[in-house]
């Protein structure tokens, strides 16, 4: 990831101003063959955890901060292969594709009328003989244009319920349309071109994940999104923070006896950088206890800490960023300065607003009237 995250690094500013693809990166991330890790071994890949894969995103995410949420969104749809993939040929076969031939997975969940409400859709599948249809209004699905295939959420049947859904895996490669309906034109996270479009699709009904949705997204979609989407804002601000640290080193170094003045504000920044390093390990080692246990997955207190992550993570993320910049004054707002940290401040606001933080609030507030406050350390 070096090698990738060099590369990244030399064309991040590029990719913000012109609101373009990270070509580059994505190619290097598949000759290093860093597409697959998350594939069991004996489907191809390297059987990477969860530890081992949020590391690899903080450490592209302080080269790219596009980079490293295109890497982090492949990454959560992967873990849907590998987490309820395993029993069915079609989804294994699948899993053998992506890392033998480093496919890149996209996500197609929002739709026009939706929102961010995940666990609800309008679009619905029809099967008939073996196939399926389905036209959906995905108002953004990021480097759409670009991924191998896109998993798309949407009622199990025309005449389901609204929270009735399935995933359905749609290949590029496949029987497929993708009409552009809006671009991203956006404030940060510009990288990864998370154009809406209409979506229709047809294929073989095996393509459909058999596990119902509402169980993929609270036994692992739910929680990989939070701590992947959580190790993506942590790089970006880990960078910010480096930047800043380098600008007091050198205010130092020219004006020994004196602290500079901006090194008090890079102790408090260095003090939420360890809390969203903390929050992180946490929730991600409790994810890995967690595994294959279907009841402590679904738990209350298990959507409500990992919930808790998102948001933490997404407004640390904006409040170190904002005291780096605050250390850096005018060379930080400026672009193109060693010290710069504008796209970093502006891909971090991407955060709260993923997913609403207001929306996730919510949920979790629903689920604070059902339960009490884990107080226990582990001991
Ligand atoms: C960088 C980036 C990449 C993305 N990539 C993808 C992708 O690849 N695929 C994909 O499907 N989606 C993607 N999304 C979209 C994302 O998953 C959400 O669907 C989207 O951010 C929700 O947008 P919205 O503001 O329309 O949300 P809505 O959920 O419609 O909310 C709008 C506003 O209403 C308020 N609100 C809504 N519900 C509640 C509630 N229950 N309680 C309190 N307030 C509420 C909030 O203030 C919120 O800001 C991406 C988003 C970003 C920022």
């Amino acid at each position: 990831m070096r090698r990738v995250a060099e590369i990244a690094a030399s064309h991040a500013d590029a990719v913000d101003k012109e609101g373009r693809f990270p070509t580059e990166t994505i190619e290097a991330l598949k000759r290093e063959r860093l597409l697959g890790v998350a594939i069991p071994v004996e489907h191809g890949g390297e059987g990477l955890g969860t530890m081992r894969i949020a590391d690899l995103i903080v450490q592209l995410g302080q080269a790219c901060g596009s980079s490293a949420m295109i890497y982090a969104m492949h990454q959560i749809k992967t873990s849907s292969f590998v987490t309820h993939g395993g029993a069915s040929d079609w989804h294994r076969a699948y899993m053998r594709r992506i890392a033998d031939e480093q496919l890149l997975m996209a996500s197609a969940t929002t739709e026009a009328g939706i929102g961010g409400n995940l666990r609800n859709s309008i679009c619905a599948v029809e099967v008939a003989g073996g196939r399926f249809t389905l036209t959906k209004e995905a108002t953004v699905i990021s480097y759409g244009n670009y991924a191998d295939a896109i998993l798309a959420t949407a009622r199990r049947a025309p005449d389901a319920a609204s929270s009735d859904q399935v995933m359905v895996v749609i290949p590029a490669d496949g029987d497929r349309t993708l009409e552009r309906t809006s671009v991203w034109d956006t404030l940060g996270m510009r990288g990864t071109c998370s154009d809406g479009f209409h979506l229709v699709a047809t294929g073989d009904a095996r393509q459909i994940f058999p596990k119902p949705f509402s169980e993929i997204a609270a036994q692992s979609m739910l929680a990989s999104s939070h701590i992947f989407w959580a190790a993506t804002w942590f790089g970006i601000a880990a960078d910010a923070f480096n930047r800043a640290q380098a600008f007091v080193k050198a205010a130092a170094r020219k004006q020994p006896d004196a602290m500079p003045p901006g090194a008090l504000r890079l102790a408090e920044a260095a003090a939420l950088l360890q809390e969203m390093k903390g929050h992180l390990t946490a929730a991600i080692h409790r994810f890995e206890a967690a595994a294959g246990d279907d009841d402590a997955l679904s738990s209350i207190g298990f959507a409500a800490e990992i919930n808790a992550l998102k948001v933490a993570a997404s407004e640390k993320a904006g409040a170190v960023v904002r005291l780096a910049m605050l250390v850096n004054g005018i060379l930080g707002y400026k672009n193109g300065t060693p010290f710069s940290v504008g796209r970093h401040l502006r891909d971090v606001t991407s955060a709260p607003v993923m997913i609403s933080n207001d929306r996730i609030l919510s949920n979790t507030a629903t689920l604070m009237l059902m339960s009490r406050f884990d107080t226990g350390l582990g001991s």
